[in-house]
């Protein structure tokens, strides 16, 4: 009986390893890019089609290869550069492993151009499926030029678990960033279906290299930061406080040039802007920390960028100094009376502009409610007196998740049978000017209101958009918007869509856009930063493509950013109504991004919890 086990095919090896390297058009454009800037290029050219799912191309003037180092180089292990190293960060060139190439033969069909100086002719190589097909002269300036075509064609599970053309090409213009920003001496140019997303200058200024990717709006409030102690050293840019984002995926930092991914020192950004800017916004920016790593000793996952040091303390302590020493030193009009106003200060005034638009929101909707409200009110009065009874529903006998602080049981409201309308239910107060607590005729109720605002005022944003393309309101200024390349390439593609939303934008020259017209439903809100944010919150979701989807999500952002906030103090009438219309809301129980919006305390529970019973 022959044996059953095989040697598993070369090509099978390297499919298999490839897909460990290479998850998707962007870890191509990170290897590509590497090599080229180990290859000392100083002008690089990156090009993309379709998300670079059909083509990938990479351009460099650097050292170039000779044709016995280009067909080596397709081999895996081959490396020109060390390995014995074991710390990622001492080794002063990007890759080592010599795995990038061989990978990404395997799995496209890879064309090779290629020159040193040394020799006269170039050298073409051209490969498929990890299969050398040819090897010829040909006429090639010194340098490199790598075409990747078709990746994963010949892997069809990873080429299905692809993301839409907008989401693979902002992840491959984020990494160039990034690179962009490690290596300002060396200019990259970025290409995405003939439309130019970024050139950065590559004249060594940091800045300028900002200025590039950023724009004049954000370039304009950009502080420097020069900061040191004995392990260390802080270079790099951050805004001021007025300039935010919603997300902290425009905050870049590097390690001895290294792009990395840290928690830490995200944490460190945060606390530096604590009393400067609202605690869900984040500031842009780009740091570069100098260090040692035999003294500071940095361990890195290689594909996913997360580092791990030792001297934790002491790096926190560097980035939130560094950046404190900074803000301090920068003219801040806000910087008066920083630690006493600090809560004042928490607010800008976009929040503020924000509640009030929220609180007349819900008056609007009260004002058309009133008759209700006042037959609510009577109601309320009336059941306010009766002496709640103890229900003895299937549902209560089910145990609901344990609620650590308050040691009770509860239940997510939805999940119990026979509901009781929330307009009946008693408001008795506010939780932290949070939650609404409410007497009901099951016992006690606590109301998110934040949550709560917002199911209503996404279901009335559908129930808008269903009935009609949503109301525009025209502005009278209009507002002003510089994009990013990408930002510009998800406005393009999802034009249509915000315009079924009631968004009028019209192109304004370079990469500034106007907004004319908003739905009306953003009311005041109708600020620079919610259009931003809603951008912004396009381009993460990258992968709608229905309308209706499209629909949802922004419905979502809205209803996010108009509702009632937390912290924010309501009066007895706002507490109701919100629960009058939170009783006539379609899927009252949850908030449009899923989290409940009432939980509840039985009767029975709380008895059982006084040993009553
Ligand atoms: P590694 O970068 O880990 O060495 P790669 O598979 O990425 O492995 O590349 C293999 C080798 O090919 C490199 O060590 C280098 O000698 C050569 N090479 C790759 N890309 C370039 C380039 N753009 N210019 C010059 N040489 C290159
Ligand atoms: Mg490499």
């Amino acid at each position: 009986m022959g044996t059953k086990i095989k040697m598993l095919p070369k090509e099978v090896i390297n499919k298999i390893a490839a897909g460990e390297v290479i998850q998707r058009p962007a870890s191509v454009v990170k290897e590509l890019v590497e090599n080229s800037i180990d290859a000392q290029a100083s002008k690089l050219e990156i090009k993309a089609e379709n998300g670079g799912k059909d083509l990938i191309q990479v351009i460099d003037n650097g050292q170039g290869m000779k044709r016995e180092e280009a067909q080596l180089a397709l081999k895996r292990h081959a490396t020109s550069k060390i390995s014995r190293a074991n710390d990622l960060f001492s080794i002063r060139s990007l890759g080592f492993r010599g795995e990038a190439l061989a990978s990404i033969a395997a799995i496209s069909k890879l064309e090779i151009r290629t020159r040193s100086e040394e020799e006269l002719a170039g050298t073409l190589l051209k490969v498929s499926a990890g299969e050398l097909l040819e090897v010829k002269d040909i006429g090639t300036p010194v340098g490199t030029n790598i075409i990747v075509k078709d990746l994963f064609y010949n892997t069809p599970v990873r080429y299905k678990y692809l993301k839409t053309t907008a989401t693979e090409i902002s992840k491959i213009s984020d990494i160039i960033n990034r690179l962009a920003l490690a290596y300002p001496e060396i200019s990259f140019k970025l290409i995405h279906n003939q439309r130019e997303l970024l050139e950065s200058p590559g004249n060594d200024s940091l800045l300028d290299t900002m200025f590039s990717i950023y724009g004049k709006e954000v370039s304009r409030e950009l502080i420097s930061v020069d900061y040191e102690d004995r392990y260390m050293q802080l270079r790099g840019y951050i805004t001021k406080p007025k300039i935010t984002r919603a997300s902290a995926k425009h905050q870049s930092f590097f390690i001895n040039r290294r792009y990395i991914k840290s928690k830490l020192l995200k944490e460190a950004v945060t606390e530096a802007y604590r009393s400067l800017i609202p605690k869900d916004r984040y500031p842009i920016v780009a740091l570069m920390l100098k260090l040692n790593p035999i003294l500071v000793d940095v361990n890195v996952h290689p594909q996913k960028m997360e580092v791990n040091f030792s001297r934790k303390d002491e790096i926190f302590k560097v980035v939130k100094s560094g950046i404190e020493e900074a803000l301090a030193q920068a003219d801040l009009s806000k910087k008066i009376n920083l630690v006493e106003e600090k809560e004042v200060l928490q607010q800008d005034n976009t929040d503020e502009k924000a509640q009030q638009q929220s609180l007349k929101l819900l008056k609007e909707s009260t004002d058309a409610n009133k008759q209700s409200s006042k037959e609510t009110k009577q109601i309320v009065e009336k059941s306010s007196k009766k002496e709640y009874q103890a229900s003895k529903t299937k549902a209560e006998a089910k145990k609901g998740v344990n609620l650590q602080e308050v040691s009770l049981d509860y239940q997510p409201a939805g999940e119990v049978e026979q509901q009781p309308s929330l307009s009946e239910f008693l408001p008795l107060g506010q939780l932290n000017n949070t939650y609404l607590v409410a007497q009901g005729p099951q016992g006690l109720y606590i109301i998110d209101q934040h949550a709560a605002h917002e199911r209503i005022i996404y279901n009335q944003l559908l129930e808008k958009a269903a009935q009609t393309a949503v109301q525009s309101q025209s502005l009278l200024v209009p507002i002003k918007l510089e994009l990013t390349r990408p930002e510009i390439e998800i406005l393009t593609e999802q034009q249509l869509a915000l315009k079924n939303l009631g968004f009028e934008v019209e192109h304004f020259g370079g990469q500034r856009y106007l907004i004319r017209a908003v739905p009306q439903l953003l009311g005041k809100l109708k600020t620079k930063e919610i259009c931003r944010d809603i951008i912004e919150e396009l381009l993460e979701q990258g992968k709608i493509n229905k309308t209706e989807k499209v629909l949802k999500n922004l419905a979502t952002v809205i209803s996010c950013k108009s509702a009632i906030k937390s912290g924010q103090r309501l009066l007895k009438e706002e507490m109701e109504n919100l629960l009058v219309q939170l009783e006539a809301a379609k899927d009252k129980y949850s908030c449009p991004h899923g989290r409940p919006t009432i939980i509840h305390f039985s009767a029975k529970e709380l008895a059982k919890k006084f040993k009553r019973i």
